[in-house]
């Protein structure tokens, strides 16, 4: 007996999203048959390695064959091109989602070439590492998460159910909002501070030689945490930035706006209204340990 409503299911891209989802149906759905399609014969060859999957292919218009789910877990920008060649292969009823980290423009890219007789329910898994491919995938990323579905206005509410009832399995809890909000959210809790990682690393690697090495030596100060961000995919995330552009553009010029007064107070030496500021975020930091997200 399956703990999901799908009888096959395609996964159209397998690196750490779509492997660690594989290891959640192998574990906990074994009559689920999995189709894994990706580019490279490296990542196939993996996933065959791995037992990722029953099936695996480079074509995704043959991998969504019969299937009554197809997860797309690419890079934003591979969508409305994969979109756009599955859309005729898909099975009638079969059920689209995504994993991809901006919904609205997963929804302009993906919504108009699907046709009417399959149902879409873009989906955000808001779990990750800056580790990339099936290698670097486990069951257990998803574990206590939030998976958000942004269903476009219309979507049949059994089609949310099921695609609910998926990341439930993997142990998220699973809430639904408009994209545009969820992209402004995401802008806060992950693309700014992506971008300020990654702002931060490449100052540092632009600093004299001498200093290059003391900060590697020295990393423990802070600096390590951001380098851990910064590794992260530079496919993904040149890719969510440009897909995300408003929501992340505005968000830095109210960050500019506050790094400017901070500035400010220490060329003023106002003592206080640094301690005010830093007390403010280190009780955000305990509200986050105390909702076990940390
Ligand atoms: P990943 O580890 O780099 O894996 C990407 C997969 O997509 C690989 O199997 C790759 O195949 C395939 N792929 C890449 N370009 C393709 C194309 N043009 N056509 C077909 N397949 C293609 O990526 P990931 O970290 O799992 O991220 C996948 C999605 O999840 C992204 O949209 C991202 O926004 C979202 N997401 C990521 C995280 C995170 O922390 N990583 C968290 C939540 C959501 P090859 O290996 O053969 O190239």
């Amino acid at each position: 007996m399956s703990a999901i409503p799908f009888d096959r299911i395609a996964l159209i891209g397998i690196g750490l999203i779509g492997s660690s989802l594989a290891r959640v149906l192998r574990r906990d759905c074994p009559t689920t048959t999995i189709v894994a399609c990706a580019r490279s014969a490296q990542t196939l060859a993996t996933v065959r390695r791995l037992d990722l999957a029953d099936e695996v292919t480079d074509d995704p218009v043959a991998a969504v064959a019969g299937a009554d789910l197809v997860v797309l877990a690419t890079p934003l920008s591979a969508y409305a091109e994969i979109g756009r060649r599955i859309a005729p292969a898909l099975r009638d009823g079969a059920v689209v989602t995504d994993v991809g980290s901006v919904k609205g423009v997963a929804i302009r890219d993906l919504q108009p070439v699907l046709p009417a007789r399959v149902h879409f329910v873009p989906g955000h898994p808001v779990a990750g590492t800056e580790h990339s491919g099936p290698e670097a995938g486990f069951a257990e990323l998803f574990r206590d998460r939030w998976c958000i579905l942004t269903p476009p206005p219309g979507t049949a509410p059994e089609a949310v159910a099921k695609v609910t009832a998926l990341w439930e399995t993997a142990g998220m809890r699973v809430v639904t909002m408009a994209a545009d909000h969820h992209d402004k959210v995401l802008a806060v809790t992950s693309h700014l501070p992506h971008l300020i990682a990654y702002t931060i690393v490449g100052t540092a690697t632009e600093l004299g030689e001498d200093l290059q090495s003391e900060v590697v030596a020295f990393s423990a100060g802070g600096f390590r945490d951001f380098t851990r961000i910064a590794a992260s995919d530079p496919v993904m995330w040149r890719d969510i930035f440009l897909a995300n552009r408003e929501a992340v553009l505005e968000l830095l010029q109210r960050f500019s706006e506050d790094l400017t007064a901070l500035q400010r107070a220490i060329r003023r030496d106002e003592g206080d209204k640094l301690h005010d500021w830093f007390t403010r975020t280190r009780a955000i930091r305990r509200s986050i340990i105390e909702a076990k997200q940390a």
